[in-house]
């Protein structure tokens, strides 16, 4: 088979796009699913679950496992500093998967991933809005809006993988947990839900292209936490919500069995390699 043929056939494939909302959470999004049409529809077309993490609710470390697909006891990434001094890529010694697969040739681009701050990316230039912690009205939007507009771009790209991660909601919910607030924010991340997966057509391509929607961990009120990820009195005020074990999943043409975020990692490996 000459090399044109690999290739043709490899495109055919089409892309694989994992969509990360950081601290997702049911026990928003299911009370107020009338108000999000967006997530509403991808419930309905998809398989949803929540994922139970036997891990600690880290956001550094369960990103991590999520693309490396090692255990924290493995991949050993708990926390975004340690001895004052802030964790790099290069310090943590795993192949992600966007790694394995640009070694074998395939199209990969990973945006805002945030197992780091300011948050990774890979084969694409973006600059992090707030180092990766957003922490005011003006930089969640901005997030907000620069992400999707990246990921649009590159969805048009057809990769053979995309990750692209928002992580202002669990700025928000740590700052406004049980706030009618929330829910705002919520509505807004449903509109660009729609502009990404909808209003581009990726899901139009028979089965072709593949989707995991997914969260690193939930969320809840501060002293439900069964782990504190933060003091409860921070430089910007005090912290109402923090993380809870129960993470969002929903997948669309995914037949690998996500129970872990572990899983995220044999997913991809199985459906591209
Ligand atoms: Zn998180």
């Amino acid at each position: 088979m000459v090399q044109h043929d690999i290739h043709t056939m490899q495109r055919n494939k089409g892309t694989f796009f994992v969509l990360g909302i950081d601290a997702a959470t049911w026990t928003v999004i299911t009370p107020n699913l009338s108000k999000l049409r967006n997530f509403k529809r991808l419930i309905e077309i998809g398989k949803s679950k929540t994922i139970t993490l036997k891990e600690k609710p880290i956001s550094a470390s369960v990103w991590c496992g999520m693309f490396c697909g090692k255990t924290p006891e493995e991949h050993r990434h708990g926390s975004y500093a340690v001895n004052g001094e802030i964790v790099k890529r290069e310090d943590i010694k795993v192949d992600f998967i966007w790694d394995v697969l640009a070694r074998e040739g395939k199209k990969v681009k990973a945006l805002n991933v945030p197992f780091v701050v300011p948050p990774y990316s890979f084969g694409v230039n973006f600059k992090p809005v707030g180092f990766g912690l957003p922490t005011d009205e003006r930089e969640w939007q901005e997030e907000l809006e620069r992400v999707t507009e990246r990921t649009k771009e590159l969805l048009m790209e057809k990769p053979d993988l995309l990750i692209s991660v928002y992580t202002l909601l669990d700025r928000i919910q740590h700052f406004h947990w049980g706030e009618d607030y929330v829910v705002e924010w919520y509505k807004r991340m449903d509109e660009k839900i729609g502009e990404l997966i909808f209003d581009t057509g990726f899901l139009e391509e028979g089965e072709r292209n593949k989707l995991i929607v997914i969260s690193d961990h939930g969320f809840c009120s501060f002293g439900e936490a069964k782990v504190q990820t933060l003091p409860e009195h921070t430089k910007e005020g005090r912290l109402k919500g923090d993380h809870h074990e129960n993470a969002f999943l929903v997948t669309v043409n995914v037949d690998y069995e996500i129970e872990r975020p572990q899983d995220v990692f044999f997913a991809i490996k199985e459906e591209i390699e």
